[in-house]
């Protein structure tokens, strides 16, 4: 094949297998409004991924008004993983910790390198802790956001429980540290005199460097917060750099030592520190230089805004509004770089309006030479920010990318004859082989584990892996498949791996061997080579952990990726050893070891009806290997088991108690709930597989009573890698339940009991 570069441009259409990825690091201000203009106008053949270690981003603009308690958590962060969603991007949950620009590859902490074309950083700025002795142990820095929230409800609740005087230290008196200030003071003087006490029982101090407060506003403005704070009793201390913290007090330059209970930190910040590994130009505060097109002068594949970037042609102050600015110029240029064209400088402007609260549902306005402020100015601001905000909570329909003939993005001509058969294989929908070359290099990345009872494996392959069974040992085999329900292959790979190896755990055997099964969609071959590695390297992990050697597998190209194994065990040859569905005893009591809900969580997401925090708590639950809830189980005498997976709780209970010969009863009241199962099932929103499940709802003996039941829907819940359910003698049942959770299944509940048989045609009876 030719490898000479040529720039070629092939047309990008709706059916463009992925040409292009962008990698978004860090879901700051800039990068939200890159999501909102990529999934208001994609761009066909470009993929994004984000990758954030929050996936509720916050605006910092309303961040003090959530301190003081105007408003909640919700109405104040942007939820990544929607938003993700929305324009069609792949969302990573992760930090980044590094970036190999040779490879094009972002480092990350818990997951594979995420490969790049073009890269984004918007990761803000990171306060400068270390340089202060002390400082790391014992202050509160206000950023990362989300550690600060953490701290912050901490402290609020210390205070609210422990009667008596307290002293607060805010440290950094620009805007940012008095806006900070006077909303926890105003937060904290209304919980005070909620609980009928004293309200000046918590003494603010205000640090500043300098001898002024808020440095870079005009004189105005300064002395309107100075009035503020003296009515508000903080006291300011001028020309104070704080320079050493310790257990209880801190000490300033000058020799002046505080006793102070806590200390928030709200200093001039730097870049992060990974960043200087990085080889990118970065200014002497350690911020990524950038030029007008908000490229860096390092790299033109690299990109920066918001906080972390650093205009060498117009010095900028750290403020989320020009964060919020780059957006759209930098969503440009993204495109423009990868179609070719020139691109366009961004100019930010010479003044800009600042809106400072004062606690109080007042602010004081400042811009330049000008200043004003009052209740209106308030008001005002929060019609600005719920307005920012509403464009990232409701967003218009979905609809696919249409043919987009004007836009063409430059291959070199390999690249153009890949992309060609890719399209011509994704029309036909083909069921081809991956080719062997990206099939070898993906599967030589990766490091299955090795046994000694697997005679021919992946090491040496041959047409067929060999595994030897050890005498006194029977073989247990089972097979399951199914397609991406998320789009990240990593992750996905771990749950596909996972929900096969449930079965094996259920019987109570132990894991051997496995074979994989996966379609990936067609594209280049190095994208294709990467979502293969990806997803393997999930499911790798997870096969690893449970000593399950894989020994062989087979890949295709399809539409959609798809994965799973067929997974072989072993177990002791006597037949008392196995775990099977028929053992239940009446008397019995039925034990549930995860949450359910991932069914209709994940109809949600597709709908943009879930939280994001929902789907990571689901994804942490399917995530969640069975083996040791298995072993525990057996341990404490369970009579029969099962895994939770397609049938959802009702199919798999009557699967128990048919071949058992018993009835059995479930306390809906009991049942372990995934966060948010209960809010999507209520707006109607189920998984497709759920109407197949209602129709066993003839098993059901008081179907009339309990129908209404706002839980009664998630008993028909389809579920991906769901817990075990087991039957486990009721005089060890609660002891069961009790080292189920201490083994980290901190939902395991008795969730019903075993009945003896009666007459009755229906074996299972509901009670609410
Ligand atoms: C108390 C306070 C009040 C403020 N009020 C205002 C105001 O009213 N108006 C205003 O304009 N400015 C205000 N600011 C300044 C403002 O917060 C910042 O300028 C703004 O947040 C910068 O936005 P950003 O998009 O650059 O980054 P950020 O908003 O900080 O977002 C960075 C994102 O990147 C993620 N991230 C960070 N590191 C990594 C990593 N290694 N890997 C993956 N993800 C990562 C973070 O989790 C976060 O989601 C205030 C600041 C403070 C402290």
């Amino acid at each position: 094949m030719e490898t000479l570069e040529a720039t070629q441009a092939v047309m990008a259409s709706a059916d463009t297998p992925t040409l292009r990825d962008i990698v978004l690091v860090g879901g700051g201000h800039s990068h939200v409004g890159v999501l909102k203009s990529f999934g208001m106008r994609p761009m066909p053949g470009v993929r994004l991924t984000v990758v954030c270690t929050d996936t509720h981003t916050p605006y910092s603009g309303m961040l003090p008004g959530y301190v003081a308690g105007h408003y909640d958590h919700d109405q104040v962060h942007i939820d990544l993983r929607r938003l993700a969603m929305f324009a069609g991007a792949r969302f990573y949950r992760d930090e980044v910790m590094g970036l190999d620009r040779v490879g094009r590859k972002v480092l990350c902490r818990d997951r594979p390198p995420v490969p790049y074309d073009l890269l984004s950083i918007n990761i803000g700025s990171t306060p400068q802790l270390l340089d202060v002795q002390g400082a790391p142990e014992h202050a509160i820095a206000v950023k990362p956001i989300a550690r600060f929230n953490d701290r912050w409800l901490a402290l609020l609740h210390r205070i609210q429980q422990q009667p008596g005087p307290t002293t607060v230290a805010v440290v950094g008196a620009g805007a940012g540290g008095v806006e900070l200030l006077l909303a926890m003071q105003y937060r904290l003087r209304q919980e005070l005199q909620r609980l009928g006490r004293n309200p000046e029982d918590v003494r603010f101090h205000l640090f500043s460097d300098s001898a002024r407060i808020l440095p870079t506003h005009n004189n105005g403005v300064q002395k309107r917060f100075e009035q503020v704070l003296a009515q508000r009793q903080v006291q300011v201390h001028r020309n104070a750099a704080v320079t050493q913290l310790m257990p209880g007090r801190l000490q300033t330059a000058t020799g002046q030592v505080l006793d102070v209970d806590e200390t928030i930190w709200v200093t001039r910040a730097g870049g992060a520190a990974w960043l200087q590994r990085t080889g990118l130009a970065l200014d002497r505060a350690g911020f990524i230089q950038v030029n007008d097109h908000l490229q860096t002068l390092t790299d033109p594949c690299v990109f920066a805004a918001g906080d972390v970037a650093s205009m060498v042609n117009h010095p900028l102050e750290k403020a989320g509004v020009f964060a919020v600015r780059q957006g759209e110029p930098l969503a440009d240029n993204l495109r423009r770089s990868l179609q070719g064209r020139p691109l366009r400088p961004y100019r930010p402007q010479r003044r800009w309006l600042a809106l400072i609260s004062t606690g109080d549902r007042h602010a004081v306005a400042s811009r330049g030479a000008i200043g004003f402020a009052g209740a209106w100015v308030w008001r005002w601001k929060d019609w600005i920010d719920r307005g920012f905000m509403r464009k990232f909570a409701h967003f218009p329909p979905m609809t696919p990318p249409g043919p987009m003939p004007e836009q063409a993005l430059t291959l070199n001509a390999d690249e153009s004859l890949q992309a060609l058969s890719a399209m011509a294989m994704r029309c036909g929908g083909c069921g081809a082989k991956v080719g062997t070359t990206v099939l070898s290099r993906a599967l030589a990345m990766l490091h299955p584990l090795e046994r000694d009872d697997v005679v021919i494996g992946l090491k040496d392959p041959d047409d067929a892996a060999v595994v030897r069974i050890p005498p006194g040992k029977a073989s247990v085999h089972t097979v399951d498949f199914f397609r991406a329900f998320i789009d990240d292959p990593y992750l996905f790979g771990k749950v596909a791996a996972n929900h096969a190896l449930g079965d094996i755990w259920a019987m109570g055997a132990q894991a051997q061997s496995a074979t994989a099964i996966a379609t990936v969609p067609p594209g280049l071959e190095n994208k294709v080579e990467d979502t293969l590695f990806q997803m393997m390297s999930g499911a790798l992990e997870v096969l690893n952990e449970a000593q399950c050697a894989l020994v062989g597998g087979h890949t295709g190209e399809g539409k959609e990726l798809a994965l799973g194994f067929a997974v072989n065990g072993l177990i002791d040859d006597t037949p008392q050893t196995v775990l099977r569905k028929g053992g239940m005893r009446p008397g019995d009591l039925l034990i549930l070891t995860k949450p359910i809900g991932t069914g209709t969580l994940f109809a949600a997401h597709a709908r943009l009806a879930a939280k994001g925090r929902w789907i990571d708590a689901a994804l942490a639950s399917m995530v969640l290997s069975n083996q040791r809830a298995a072993q525990c189980l057996r341990n404490f005498g369970a009579t029969s088991c099962t895994d939770l997976t397609g049938f959802g709780l009702l199919g798999h209970l009557v699967e128990m108690t048919r071949p058992s010969g018993v009835d059995a009863e479930i306390d809906l009241a009991a049942l372990p709930l995934l966060d948010g199962a209960l809010e999507c099932v209520g707006a109607g929103i189920t998984s497709s597989l759920q109407n197949a499940n209602v129709r066993l709802r003839r098993a059901l003996r008081n179907l009339d009573t309990c129908a209404a039941h706002p839980r009664y829907p998630l008993i028909f819940d389809p579920q991906t890698a769901g817990g075990l359910l087991a039957s486990v003698p009721p005089d060890r049942a609660q002891a069961c339940t009790d080292e189920l959770q201490r083994q980290g299944y901190s939902h395991a509940t008795i969730i019903g009991r075993v009945l003896a048989p009666t007459d009755a045609l229906e074996p299972i009876t509901l009670r609410g």
